[in-house]
């Protein structure tokens, strides 16, 4: 398969996914992806699409949780 974007040639791997759902951060760890290693763009079949939604959606078995820091761009010093 290759990429939509830039014609690479594109692999199957896992990936780590973090999406916003609302005002709330989740990330879903060992997702089958088809991967562009040349830009980064991935896609997913319409299953792992469907697994995903509804994860994100009951937020059931929830693996672990992390702390995420927070930055604002509009606070940082410039040196
Ligand atoms: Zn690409």
């Amino acid at each position: 398969m290759q990429c939509l974007v830039c014609h690479h040639t594109m692999t199957n791997r896992s990936i780590t996914l973090d999406l916003r759902v609302g005002e709330e951060l989740i990330v879903i760890e060992e997702v089958p992806a088809t991967v562009c290693e040349n830009c980064g763009d991935h896609v997913f079949t319409p299953e792992v699409t469907r697994q995903v939604q509804a994860t994100a959606k009951a937020r059931k078995q929830v693996a672990r949780t992390m702390v995420v820091p927070v930055f604002s761009y509009e606070s940082l010093s410039v040196p």
